[in-house]
């Protein structure tokens, strides 16, 4: 069985096991942490063969180790300087839309609308 990584929510040491569930001899077979007691289980089929028992044990211990990749949990700074970049260009063209066409008329109202939830957005302030 491979190597079980340290607990995602308090880095303790965790292990891979069985046990009964209720009453009636019911097992299930899954990963706990040591330190805060995470868990995970699956039940084991009622009969089910100590081979059909280490694969559920192997399967758990695939899931406990999986990890989200760290591009996507430092995704967000990136992703939020690079909406930052698109908002200052859109506000860039709102104002050069509004020396084109003015703000008295129709079309300058719809400018001055759209000027206002670019400078929202750019906020933080959302609309
Ligand atoms: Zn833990």
């Amino acid at each position: 069985m491979s190597d079980l990584r340290n607990c995602p929510f308090c880095g303790g040491k965790a292990e891979a096991k069985t046990w009964e569930v209720g009453n009636f001899g019911d097992r299930e077979a899954g990963v706990t942490c040591t330190g805060c007691g995470a868990t995970f289980g699956n039940a084991i089929d009622f009969g089910a063969t100590p081979d059909e028992v280490e694969a559920e044990l192997v399967g758990a211990v695939e899931r406990w180790n999986r990890r989200a990749d760290a591009d996507q949990t430092l995704r967000g700074p990136a992703e939020i300087a690079r909406l930052e970049t698109a908002l200052q260009i859109a506000r860039r063209y709102v104002l050069s839309a509004k020396e084109t066409f003015g703000a008295d008329d129709d079309a300058g109202w719809i400018i001055q609308q759209d000027l206002k939830m670019v400078d929202e957005a750019l906020a933080g302030g959302g609309g």
